[in-house]
Formats: structure tokens, sequence, C-alpha cells
């Protein structure tokens, strides 16, 4: 017979549960989320699946009781033994190749981090890159502090209007329902410094997500001392004009270092992701000539200790500011750094000496980083070109701009089944081939996810099986469809009794399901696939070989031309012959994301090239068994081999946009139609289709170890953070 716990035990799981519900580690760990699913399955579900709101939710008394199910109990001190080990892991990666960052370590600003959608602080590619390097940060034991802001309205959400037009609202997050804590002083006071802007100081806050081993430090104005206008600052991601952004750059930046200065720690590596965060080199320079160096000197020490990677492959993304701006955002900064305004403009100019020339942020970050990178390597090209003014005598190829292709997080993008799949899997005593990797390995499964060696094993039919893989890929995309049908459901606001019935309808568990999920800018070209219009509705109609779409986005609040590509899809979705065939998810955020990279066969990305510097959820769906059909662009253009997945027209493109769009169009549609639809389609006797599978087999073995955070932050560690 059990013994009831005691007083003492209970303490310390209940403890252990609220410590660990504020550190995001749950999000990559499935045992932790399936307990605070079943401690309230709704309320995990209506809270954006966030262990904090559980823990909320459900009281000290009820959770008590819960704990002396024996099973519960047991449950949760496997998982809070393994956060203890994890959090004291001396053994990493990092331990081992990169120990002297642990005392100095890198420090990684980024206007926004997407970790989870209990935190949506992030509007897209940018942030979601951000959160997983911190995660894979942790994972490999990095000396790594992150610096970002905490937009108290996040980014928006999206939903649409009767004219099937884009509108946004926002939701408050209350910060002590989410995962993150206040940073306090040393008296256990919350932590307030304070940063010139404008005229003014102003005064911040902070919030400190901890994100495994490491922490994102949240900048927060929204203080009662300060002026209402500062304190709206940190209210939404990329919320304002062009005055609110200058000053958002300059409490990141600025405000970031000093932050890290009160709290005593000195990075050897500033990261600048983007160049929001440009700035922190102008309060590098100020400290150090603050400390006696001459201009010349500071100029030297500062562009030693940083590093830049540039996102953007179009000359208007880039952040610029006139002189007026300059002078009026920076007021009070200046009066501190003893460099004259014309000298300071010339910092962000291409020409020094060109007075009408704005102050560029990407420009501002070259002169002072001692090294950059791009996000793939056609991007590394394209940004070469477009910097080589920047560096006269040096030809295109010897601009220093390297390039480090992106990655995501595989643990944290990966589905829950397919979680517990691949780990049922690696620790099945029965499976001869997946014992080499509990010799290897040992316990420690999620060490072997990330290696080279287990994906290679995808060829291999005695370790997964082609029945096993399709029945998993029947699950998954089951999983997208019901999902679907619920969220339409709820989209729908007078929906009723008939209508629940009707989605049911929508979409078929058997059909070739394709999936376009991305921010709707128009350079991604959404509706491109819909110019062959009579085409798609043939492929859709067919009885025997049908295929289908889902759709999800959001356009910019400002981009009217990105709504109206929403406009159009919906609409087709709604009274075109495609209704209950093609269906546009609302509100794409993480969550979304990860139903559909998980839930369709193939994730189309046709940008126009090449503007898509690297993109990321293409690399989402491999770890699921989707595949990807795209233009070779970003990261595809890298990854395609000619047989993991499949490839839209050819490595180059007309310099012609509307020849392009033209070219593109017929690309994709020749390729759905005389590869994609007939490679899914053609089964044998058991239905299976196998030469499906055989591609399928080979693009995990050949994309998912390689387009990892893992082996990204490993490559930053290498190339850029311990050489100086
Ligand atoms: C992965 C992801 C992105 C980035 O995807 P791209 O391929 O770069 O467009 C954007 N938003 C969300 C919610 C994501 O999950």
């Amino acid at each position: 017979m059990n013994k009831p716990l005691s007083g003492a035990e209970l303490n310390e799981l209940v403890s252990g549960l609220h410590k660990l519900s504020r550190n995001l580690w749950w999000s990559w760990n499935q045992e932790a989320q399936d307990f605070f699913y079943e401690l309230s399955p709704r309320g995990w579900q209506n809270m954006f699946h966030n262990a904090v709101a559980v823990l909320r939710e459900v009281s000290e008394q009820e959770l008590r009781a819960r704990l002396q199910d024996v099973h519960f109990a047991a449950r949760v001190r496997a998982v809070l033994s393994d956060f203890q080990n994890y959090l004291g892991d001396q053994k990493t990666w990092c331990h081992l190749h990169a120990a002297r960052l642990h005392q100095h370590p890198v420090a990684y600003f980024s206007a926004e981090f997407g970790f989870h959608e209990s935190l949506p602080i992030s509007a897209g590619g940018l942030g979601i890159l951000a959160g997983d390097h911190a995660k894979s940060a942790s994972d490999l034991g990095l000396g790594f502090v992150g610096l970002g802001l905490f937009y108290r309205e996040g980014y928006f959400q999206q939903s649409i209007d009767s004219n099937n037009w884009q509108t946004e609202y926002y939701n408050p997050i209350d910060p002590h329902n989410v995962p993150l804590e206040p940073v306090l002083d040393a008296d256990g006071e919350r932590l307030v410094c304070s940063v010139g802007i404008g005229m003014n100081a102003v005064d911040f806050q902070v919030w400190r997500v901890n994100v495994g081993r490491v922490p994102v430090f949240l900048l927060d104005t929204n203080l009662p001392q300060n002026e209402q206008r500062f304190r709206d600052l940190t209210t939404r991601v990329y919320g304002g004009d062009s005055i609110t952004r200058i000053m958002q750059e300059i409490l990141l930046g600025i405000g970031g270092v000093r932050l890290l200065r009160t709290l005593g720690i000195e990075p050897s590596t500033f990261h600048m992701n983007e160049g929001h965060a440009a700035f922190l080199t102008l309060e590098l320079l100020r400290e150090k000539i603050a400390a006696g160096s001459n201009f010349a000197a500071a100029q030297i020490a500062t562009k030693q200790e940083c590093h830049f990677t540039t996102h953007t492959p179009v000359e208007a993304g880039h952040d610029r500011f006139t002189p007026d701006l300059m002078n009026y955002a920076l007021q009070r900064f200046l009066g501190q750094l003893p460099v004259p305004f014309n000298d300071l403009m010339a910092m962000g100019r291409v020409n020094p000496a060109n007075a009408s020339e704005p102050f560029c942020m990407t420009v501002l970050a070259l002169k002072f980083s001692r090294a950059a990178n791009a996000v793939s390597e056609l991007h590394g090209v394209v940004s070469r070109e477009m910097w080589q003014p920047l560096y006269p005598g040096k030809t295109i190829d010897q601009v220093p701009i390297g390039h480090i292709t992106n990655g995501i997080h595989l643990l944290g993008w990966m589905k829950g089944p397919v979680r517990t799949f691949w780990r049922t899997k690696l620790t099945d005593s029965t499976n001869g081939a997946a014992r080499f990797f509990r010799d290897k390995f040992g316990a420690d499964w999620s060490s072997a996810i990330n290696h080279a060696d287990f994906w290679d094993k995808m060829t291999d039919p005695t370790f997964v099986t082609d029945e096993e893989l399709w029945a998993l890929r029947y699950k998954l995309r089951r999983e997208l469809i019901e999902f679907a049908r619920r969220k339409l459901l709820l989209q729908n606001q007078r929906a009723t009794q008939g209508d629940f019935i009707r989605f049911d309808h929508f979409l078929n568990p058997d059909a070739l399901t394709i999936g376009f999920a991305r921010r709707f800018a128009t350079y991604k070209r959404a509706p491109l696939i819909f110019q062959q219009f009579e085409n798609i509705v043939k492929l859709v109609r067919d009885k025997q070989r049908p295929v289908q779409f889902v759709f999800a986005g959001k356009a910019h609040p400002r981009d009217n031309d990105g709504k109206r590509f929403i406009q159009q899809i919906i609409h087709l979705s709604k009274h075109s012959e495609l209704a209950g065939n093609l269906i546009f998810l609302e509100n794409y955020d993480i969550h979304v994301a990860r139903q559909m990279v998980s839930g369709c066969d193939i994730w189309l990305n046709n940008p126009r090239r090449p503007l898509e510097a690297s993109g990321t959820s293409g690399m989402k769906t491999g770890c699921h068994g989707g595949m990807n059909l795209s233009i070779l662009d970003g990261w595809w253009r890298e990854g395609f081999d000619g047989q993991n997945g499949f490839g839209i027209g050819p490595d180059s493109h007309p310099d012609n946009v509307a020849e392009q769009d033209r070219v593109d169009s017929a690309n994709l549609y020749r390729t759905l139609t005389e590869q994609v639809v007939p490679m899914f389609y053609n089964r044998d006797v058991n239905g299976i289709p196998r030469e499906w599978l055989k591609r399928m087999r080979h693009s995990m073995a050949t994309l998912v170890p390689q387009f990892t955070t893992d082996r990204m932050v490993k490559e930053y560690t290498n190339k850029y953070y311990l050489p100086k």
C-alpha cells in the first residue's frame, strides 16, 4: 500500500511546480506539458497552454489533493528531477567548447522574441528566430543573456470582419499570468533603471523570462513616474510611428546596456539581432570615452565587442531616421556623449559627407561590429552587394558580411504526439536499430534528437516502417483538420447548429493537404497559386486525387495590399468552387503554426526571389513528415537536393517582377501536377505511397538535423562569439 505524501514532501512538489511553471523549459518538455494539461484541461486550452495560468486556476488546496494521486506525484517528481538535472548540467557542449563565455556571456539584443503563444511579443520570423536562439543557447549551456522589450499589449490579434477585411485588436498581457518574473534589486524592491529619451530621463522596470538555463530580460517603461507618452512606449510591437520607433530603439539599445551594467554582467559580445538594437554601440562608446578613452580608441574597442546579424534584403526595410528626429530623440543622451552631432549622423551614413542622407541603423551596426552576417547563403550575396558602397575599395566579394543560415529549436517546434512517437522509438528495447542510440546517449533522448545520426536512421525501415510513418501522417493530418473545423466554428460568431455540421464536412482527411502560413507581406505572394484558378479548381475537385489548402497569416496593420491578399483568399474560400477545400485560419500564431506545420503534407513557399532572407516555417515541417514545395530562395536553396522535397523553378530568376510572377506561377502548377500529386496518390495494394515515403525519409535525414538552432548557435559560437 502506498503511504500518503507528508506535508514536507507536498511542499517540495508544490514549490517545484511553481518554479517549473516560470521556466519555459516546460514548453519543450512533453511530460511537463502533459501534467499541466491534466491539472486543468480547459484552462490549458483556453489560456494559451500556459503553465503559470494553470497553476493560478488550480487552488493550492486542489493541487495538494491532486498530488496525493501517487502516479501523478511520481510523474511530477520525475520531471522536476529532469528539470534540476538540466539546470545543473556541467557537461554541456559549451562546458567543453566555450567555457570562457560563462564568465563573459553573449548579450543578445532583439526587438522581438517569440517564445510561446502565451507571451505574444513577436511579429513574426525575426522574433521566432530570437526565441529559438535563446532556447538552443540554453540547451547548449552557452553563456547567454537576452535583452528585449516587454510589450504589454503584445502583437495584434487578428479578426476578420464581414467584408473579409483584417481588423486588429489587442489583449493586454497580465505579467503575473505568464512565464515572467519581476527583476528585483538587492533590497528585494523592483529594480528600476533610467535612460535618456528626448529631453527626459525615462525610468524602466524589467521582467525576466527564464528560458531553461538562460535569462532574457524585457524592459518596460510602464511606470507611474513616467509621462504617459513614455509609459506607452512599450505598449505594442512596432506599434507606432517613427518617433515611437526610435524611442523604443533607444530604450532597447542604450537601456539594455545600462541594465547589464546594473546587474553586473560583463558581456564578451553584444550581438545585435537586426539593426533595431544598434544604439547600444553609442552607449558603449559613451562609456569608454567617459572612462578616459579618446574617440578613435573608443571606436576600435566598441567594434571589438559587437556582432551584427542583418535580416533584410530590401533597402526600404532598414530603419532610417532624419537628422531632426535623431536630434530630438537623442537630445539628452547627446549631452552625455561628447561627439558633435554631425559626426554622430556620419556614423549612420554610407557617405559620411552627405548631409542629406538619413541615419541608418544598419549602417551604424555594420560600422561598429567586428563581424556581421546574413541569414542564408543567397542572402549573404544580396547583402554584400547591397552594402558594398559602405566599403570603398573593396569588391563585392570582399565585403565583410558572412552568413549563418537560420534554424529552428527542434523540440520546441515538435508537436506533442511526435515527441512521443520519436521518444518511444528511441527507448523501445525491442528495436534493434534504436539500441545504438541508447548506447550512445543513454536515457537522454532529447540530445539524440538533435543528432544527425538519429535522422540518418530515417532511411532504415527496420528502425521505423513505412506503415508507422504513414499512420503518423494520417494522425497529424486529422488533428489539423479537426483543429481547423473547431476554429472555423469559433471564427464564425453567428454559427448556428447547422454550421456545426457544415464545418465538420470541411476538408477531407484523406486528401493531399497543402499549407501556406506566414506574414502577408506582399513579396511572399500568398495568392500566387490562384493565378491558375481554373486549373486549381480541377485539382481540388478531382474525386480520385483531391488537393486541399489551409492558409493563415497576418498582414501588418498598415499594409493594405497585404490585407487585400487576405480578403481575396477568404473570399475564394467562401464563395468560389474551392469552398470547403480551401480554408483560412484566423490569428496565425505559434500555436496555429505548430498545428499547420505538423498536419500539412506539403508546405508551400513562393516568395519573390531573393526577398526571403531565410524563412524558417518550412524547417518546422520536416520532423513531422511534411515536405516542402518551394522557390529556391533563402534556406531552401541550400536545403533542396532534388530528392528531399520539391523545388519550384530553377536556381535563378528574371529581374522583371511581373515576369517572375508569371514564370513562378507556371512552374508551381507544373511541379504540383507533374510531381507532387501523382507521387502522393501512387499507392501500393495496401494503400501506402511508397515513393512518397521514400522522399519523406530522405527529407528527414537530410534537412531536420541541418536546419536547427542547435547547429546555428554552435556556428555562431565557433565563428563569431569565440574568436576576438
Ligand atoms: C515560423 C514562424 C514564422 C516565420 O516563418 P517564415 O517561414 O519565415 O515566414 C512567422 N510566424 C510564426 C508564428 C511562425 O511560427
